[in-house]
């Protein structure tokens, strides 16, 4: 048996980005003892890299906005697959989280008149994104951070220990979810330094981790979104929802190659900046789908006046939402209209003067400056499609955020599924992370409260076997469980797996080549079991990626089978043999399971699936949230019998 130290706390909440965060300060305010672990540097997370802003319903720039406009708008932009309920409280809380970070000192930028400035994004009918130029991330984590350290302080008051109610393990990564029975008891993790193991106890755990980017060859991703969290919840028994929508953000640097993917802001185009090809054109204007045309210009002279009055014109197609542009970018770039590089071209520098560009997007200027020595103020950029963001995830309970079917499992931010539906808008993932994070957080604290005196205890056997699955790149290849063959560098597999996913389950997809791509994954699941590493556990990069690739083909899987299975197009999900929505899929939500349910991994046979796909029927959308849409609006989407009801 190995020796692990172990720690027990109350909650353990597994991501210390913007959703792992607030669910530590919401834990730790209602009593519960709270660890947060994150494998970077605290305040280093993802949430950090968000630009654009945070979307709320507050009214400051457009009086009309309120909760129910954000409702539709999040409904419309997820192609109504969305888990309603957590579309309604999304909306209705989102306010009161960003007031709550100011109060916390957060220090948006202001209108004119003294209130938190909201600006325009895609498929958002007003203005509504709270901002701070384009580092809105930074000053969001910077805040909850601040909260946390405040907090802490507190604690010392009271204890003469800062660390007593609330403790940050950074640089740590969790490689399992410890159950007993079927109840959640803790996590097991190692220190990315030392390698060092151990285990926190707690029959409460958050799952915070973010994203499944690194999967794909282009990416906004940051390198933690190897879709750990997603795994690590498939492996204690939990079910991932809806996986086939992955988003393709239309605006990523195209050139030169060592950045591609890099993102650039929708502000861009929320503030003025057109997209054009290579002729020139506006292209825009030629893919307004039907269901978005009576809301969108149909000239650029009535695009243009909508940014000065929007009361009396419709708005640039630029704004449509991101899966709509990220196609039309797709298509002219496949017709030969394309930028030098592969991209399309957007434009600020005709649009706003050069000082006003430098303020509004000080972040773009000097990614653009000094990557690609492209001064945006004078010339364009080139943009093209880029991996950025996961709408399926862990399927949870709209108010609780509970992982369905694993007791003391809770899920929020992007990890968790169902509140975007099938594609998500632009700042809903900073508002949903506050929404679900506080969630999370509270209902944690409460489950781990019920069990005073009956916490389920962990097992030495099951830490055991986490230990040896942790050990396992380093052992000789003779011992690998009867998997014959040479040892496997991870990093040659990681770029196996990135090529094959971003070629085959990609921006469009086809039958053939995902069925080739779950091909491609099972042989490259054989193999990354022979994934071997040199040296030893102090800081080990190659072992790190070892351990990562369990979760990236896990996830990859789960994407590339769903995507299989939903024969129809729909937000993040583009079928060139099904082209079109589908409205009998519309109530349909795809669930991915492990297939074997005792926790094993099928490794032996690359024939063999890790994961088992099953349907659901979606929960009818309650009436009185129906009755915020026209009708006429409704027939583009609700089955029959739906609208009937
Ligand atoms: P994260 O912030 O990614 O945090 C995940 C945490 O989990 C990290 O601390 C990580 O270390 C930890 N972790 C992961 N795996 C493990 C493990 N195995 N063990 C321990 N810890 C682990 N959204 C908006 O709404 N508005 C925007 O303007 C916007 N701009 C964006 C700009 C860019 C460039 C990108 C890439 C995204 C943007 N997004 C935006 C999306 C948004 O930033 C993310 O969806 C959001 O930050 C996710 O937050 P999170 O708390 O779920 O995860």
């Amino acid at each position: 048996m190995s020796v692990v130290d172990r720690q027990e706390w109350d909650v353990v909440v597994v991501g210390a980005g913007g959703a792992g965060l607030r669910a530590a300060i919401e834990a730790r305010e209602r009593g519960a003892r709270t660890a947060v672990i994150c494998k970077s540097l605290f305040g280093k997370a993802h949430t950090v890299m968000a630009e654009g802003g945070i979307a709320a319903a507050m009214a400051n720039a457009n009086e009309h906005d309120n909760w129910q406009v954000h409702f539709r708008d999040t409904m419309r932009g997820g192609k109504f697959l969305n888990q309603w309920r957590m579309a309604e409280l999304h909306a209705q809380e989102a306010p009161d989280r960003v007031w709550e970070l100011e109060t916390w000192g957060a220090l948006f930028d202001r209108t004119k008149d003294g209130r938190i400035s909201q600006r325009n994004f895609g498929g958002h009918e007003y203005p509504r994104l709270a901002h701070v130029g384009d580092r809105t991330g930074l000053e969001l984590i910077r805040t909850l951070q601040q909260k946390i350290v405040a907090l802490q302080q507190q604690d010392f008051e009271e204890t003469g220990d800062y660390e007593s109610r609330l403790k940050v393990f950074q640089e740590c990564t969790v490689t399992r979810i410890l159950k007993n029975g079927d109840r959640v008891c803790g996590v097991f993790a190692y220190e990315r330094e030392t390698g060092r193991f151990f285990v926190l106890q707690a029959p409460s755990v958050v799952v915070a981790t973010g994203g499944i980017g690194k999967s794909f060859k282009v990416t906004s991703n940051s390198w933690e979104y190897t879709g750990d969290g997603h795994a690590l919840a498939l492996l204690a028994g939990a079910q991932l929802l809806n996986m086939e929508f992955v988003q393709f953000h239309p605006t990523g640097m195209v050139w030169p190659p060592s950045v591609k993917g890099i993102l650039v802001t929708e502000s861009v185009r929320g503030d003025g900046g057109v997209l054009r090809n290579s002729d020139g054109k506006r292209f825009m204007f030629d893919y307004v789908p039907d269901v978005f045309k009576e809301k969108y210009a149909e000239s650029e002279e009535e695009a243009d006046r909508w940014y000065e009055d929007p009361e009396h014109n419709r708005r640039p197609p630029e704004l449509l939402p991101r899966d709509e542009v990220a196609r039309a970018i797709n298509s002219e770039v496949k017709a030969g209209r394309g930028s030098p590089h592969g991209g399309v071209f957007l434009d600020v520098s005709t649009r706003m003067p050069a000082e006003v560009i430098r303020r509004r997007l000080p972040s773009m200027y000097h990614q653009f400056k000094e990557l690609a020595d492209v001064d945006i103020t004078a010339e364009a950029m080139e943009v093209g499609p880029t991996c950025h963001y996961v709408m399926g995830g862990i399927a949870v309970d709209s108010d609780t955020a509970a992982a369905r079917g694993v007791p003391g499992l809770f899920a929020a931010g992007e990890v968790a599924g169902g509140m975007h539906g099938s594609n998500r808008l632009g700042g809903n993932s900073l508002s949903d992370l506050l929404v679900f994070g506080r969630r999370a957080g509270w209902h944690a604290a409460e489950h781990a409260q019920g069990l005073a005196g009956q916490r389920p205890p962990v097992a030495d056997a099951q830490v055991d076997t986490a230990a040896a699955e942790a050990l396992r790149p380093f052992s000789a290849e003779t011992e690998r469980e009867g998997v014959a063959g040479p040892s496997e560098n991870p990093y040659t597999l990681h770029q196996e797996l990135q090529q094959t996913m971003n070629d085959l389950v990609g921006i469009i997809r086809r039958e053939g080549e995902m069925e080739q791509a779950l091909h491609r994954l099972g042989e490259l699941r054989v193999r990354a079991r022979r994934a071997g590493v040199e040296g030893h556990r102090q800081f080990n990069p190659g072992w790190h990626l070892a351990l990562d690739l369990r979760n990236m083909l896990l996830v990859s899987e789960c994407v590339a089978r769903a995507a299989l299975e939903r024969t129809e197009s729909r937000g993040g999900h583009t079928r060139e043999d099904h082209p079109t929505m589908d409205r009998a899929w519309r109530n349909v939500n795809l669930l991915c399971t492990l297939a074997d349910p005792t926790g094993g991994l099928a490794v032996t046979d690359p024939g063999r699936g890790q994961i088992r796909l099953s349907r659901e029927s979606t929960d009818p959308i309650r009436p009185d949230l129906l009755a915020l849409f026209e009708k006429e609006e409704l027939v583009k989407y609700l089955a029959e019998e739906e609208l009937y009801e």
